[in-house]
């Protein structure tokens, strides 16, 4: 898939709209256009990695960028004292239905635990 045909690459640049929330050069946070919890939003990173199984040692740095960037955003909506999860769905029988990687941030209700 080249990036023109990724749905979240064209999110990223700014080809098909999304409600932005946060922005850096390498991350971009927007909500999920079909919400699980008050707040739902998408972390994602402007290159283009299929799924957390690709993501390399020459990605360590990026994935502890998303970290920190995913704890400001949560930080911004508030959800800093009450708690908040991270999900990666990573391939098919985890649910992953878009090819770009993708942390979803949620949080502003209580949080059942297993998932299905
Ligand atoms: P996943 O199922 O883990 O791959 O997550 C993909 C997420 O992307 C789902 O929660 C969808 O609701 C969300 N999504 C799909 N298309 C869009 C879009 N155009 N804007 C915002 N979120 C989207
Ligand atoms: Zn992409």
């Amino acid at each position: 898939m080249t990036s023109a045909e990724c749905l979240f690459c064209r999110i990223a640049g700014g080809a098909v709209p999304a409600e932005v929330v946060a922005q850096t050069e390498q991350f971009l946070a927007f909500k999920d256009i079909k919400p699980h919890a008050p707040v739902h939003l998408l972390i994602i990173p402007v290159e283009h990695i299929p799924s957390l199984a690709d993501v390399t040692p020459q990605h360590t740095g990026l994935m502890g960028e998303a970290i920190q960037f995913t704890n400001r955003v949560a930080r911004q909506f508030q959800l800093a004292q009450t708690g908040y999860r991270v999900v990666v769905n990573c391939g098919e029988q985890a649910g992953q239905t878009v090819s770009h990687l993708h942390l979803h941030l949620l949080g502003g209700r209580p949080l059942r635990w297993p998932p299905g």
